[in-house]
Formats: C-alpha cells, sequence, structure tokens
C-alpha cells in the first residue's frame, strides 16, 4: 500500500473512479451474498427444514454464513428457535420482533437482541416443540462467536477501507458490514410486516413488501411465507421473483440440495376460493344463510 491509495489522496481521477465502482461493488456483493446466505441456510434450511442437503454441504454453508456475516455472525440455533416463535406468536404480544406491538423500529429491534442473546447464551428455558433440529457447530457457534472476535472482524473491515477507500464516504458503509447480519433482519421484521400488499388473509400483519426482492433476496415476502411456511418457494403469484429460490433451483439440479419433498405454495384469485368454500359448505339442495368468505 502506497500513500497515493489513502482516502481522497493522490490517485488520478480515473483511478480513483475505479476504485470507487469497486468498493460499492465489494459492497453490494457483500450485502446479497450475507442475505443469500441468511435465508437460504438460517432460515429456510435451519428454522424450517424445507429440504435437506448433506452433511458435507451443511458444514460449507455453515461455514460460509459464518465468515460472510463476520462480526454479525447469527447463531443458526438461536436464529432458529426465535423464528419459529415469530411463526407461532405472529404479531401477538410472544412475537419476539412485531412492529405492531413496539412504538418504533429501534425499540422492536432492542428487544430482538435481548431475547436472542438470551437464548443464545441459554439463559432461558426453551418450548420443546421450537427446540432441535437446526445446524450445530459448536466451535463457530460458541467458541469462535465472541466479543473479542466480531470487535476482530470489525477492525479488519475498518482497517481495509482506511487503506484503500479513495473517499470517505464510502466509510458509511462500514457499519453495514458490520451489522450485516442484523440489518437484513430488522429491514424484513419491519418492513415485511408494516408495508405491502397480502395475498391471503391471516390474523397476522404480514405483507409481501416487494414483487421483486431485490434487496433480501426473497424475504420480504413475509405474507406469502406465512401462509406457505414449508415452501422453499416464496413466492406465489406470476408477477412476483424470489431471487433466493432461483438460486435454490440451481441447487437443486446440481444435487447440492433435495428440495423433492418440499411443500409447493400456490395461489388461486380471492373469488375463486370464496367460490370453492361456499360449494362445500352449502350444498346447492339446502337453503341455508349466505355462505362465509374462505381463508
Ligand atoms: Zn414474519
Ligand atoms: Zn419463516
Amino acid at each position: 500500500m502506497t500513500e497515493t491509495w489513502r482516502l481522497g489522496r493522490g490517485h488520478s481521477p480515473i483511478k480513483g473512479g475505479v476504485l470507487t465502482l469497486a468498493f460499492v461493488a465489494l459492497f453490494l456483493v457483500h450485502w446479497q451474498v450475507s442475505v443469500f446466505l441468511q435465508t437460504f441456510f438460517l432460515h429456510r434450511y435451519g428454522a424450517h427444514r424445507q429440504f435437506t442437503m448433506s452433511k458435507g454441504w451443511e458444514k460449507t454453508f455453515h461455514l460460509l454464513t459464518f465468515l460472510v456475516q463476520g462480526p454479525s455472525y447469527l447463531n443458526p440455533r438461536a436464529y432458529a428457535i426465535l423464528h419459529r416463535m415469530h411463526h407461532a406468536f405472529s404479531d401477538t404480544p410472544q412475537d419476539p420482533h412485531s412492529p405492531t406491538h413496539q412504538p418504533n423500529f429501534f425499540k422492536m429491534m432492542w428487544r430482538t437482541k435481548l431475547q436472542y442473546e438470551d437464548v443464545k447464551y441459554r439463559r432461558v428455558p426453551i418450548e420443546p416443540r421450537f427446540d432441535g433440529g437446526y445446524p450445530e457447530w459448536p466451535l463457530l457457534d460458541e467458541k469462535l462467536s465472541n466479543m473479542t472476535i466480531a470487535v476482530g472482524w470489525g477492525a479488519l473491515w475498518a482497517l481495509f477501507y482506511l487503506g484503500f477507500a479513495p473517499h470517505w464516504w464510502l466509510l458509511a458503509f462500514l457499519p453495514f458490514h458490520w451489522l450485516m447480519g442484523p440489518v437484513h433482519g430488522a429491514i424484513v421484521n419491519w418492513a415485511g410486516h408494516e408495508i405491502g400488499y397480502r395475498n391471503f388473509d391471516s390474523d397476522d400483519n404480514s405483507k409481501n413488501t416487494l414483487v421483486f426482492d431485490v434487496l433480501t433476496m426473497g424475504e420480504l415476502f413475509q405474507n406469502n411465507h406465512h401462509k406457505w411456511g414449508q415452501s422453499p418457494n416464496f413466492a406465489v403469484r406470476a408477477f412476483e421473483i424470489d431471487p433466493a429460490y432461483q438460486i435454490m433451483r440451481m441447487f437443486g439440479a446440481l444435487r447440492i440440495i433435495d428440495m423433492s419433498g418440499a411443500q409447493k405454495s400456490r395461489w388461486e384469485p380471492r373469488e375463486a376460493r370464496t367460490t370453492r368454500a361456499g360449494a362445500a359448505a352449502v350444498p346447492p339442495a339446502l337453503a341455508l344463510p349466505a355462505p362465509q368468505d374462505g381463508p
């Protein structure tokens, strides 16, 4: 490293421009790979077991998640337990992260953090129905997952930026590199239950925020996912695209994962559902009150 590569000093506009683009690309790639591993490995595999993979591939993705999330690596056991509680108690006071039961975004995330740490450090009893069946690797999840190591990871990111970034404003990316896991969780937990449209009626407030989820690799189809919790595909309508599922289809074709026994999500217009429910509930020969709207 020479003096010319330090922040905002000394290098030509072309070199500086290329380097700036490289840092923006690094940020975008880190964001996408990190959120893919969160949705694919921690969520769809670890918490839901929507598909299977060999022990070797499980270890590979576990290690990748540890390396890519780095300072904000999410413990798969704690993630799975909290997430299963989220499904069971969605948007009720027992939900670990419901925007409808918290006064603001920061309070919601703080409460989630406290609950996550209680589960991670085994300070609270866990209901048996939420426990077990998640990936475990004590070396990564316990021995190498502590504040000292997180600070070390964070310092490496900071040194890299301070050493090579051509502009000070690029340092704004640093907190995201440090906190990638919780940042993605926060976006999904807040927006996915607060902003968007609904394909399915339900007791909770889950929403589909984007039709092509470029931000969180499919996680923002919360309304679809709460309806079809065991389906690896979070998109259900023709215009919806779940990017992680497209990558998972490729993994399936390469036999890295097996989705052959997975639940298949589907959608049909509300009128069709109503008609079907009505037809089933009310035989035409009987003069009963008008059928209720189906689920
Ligand atoms: Zn949800
Ligand atoms: Zn889920």
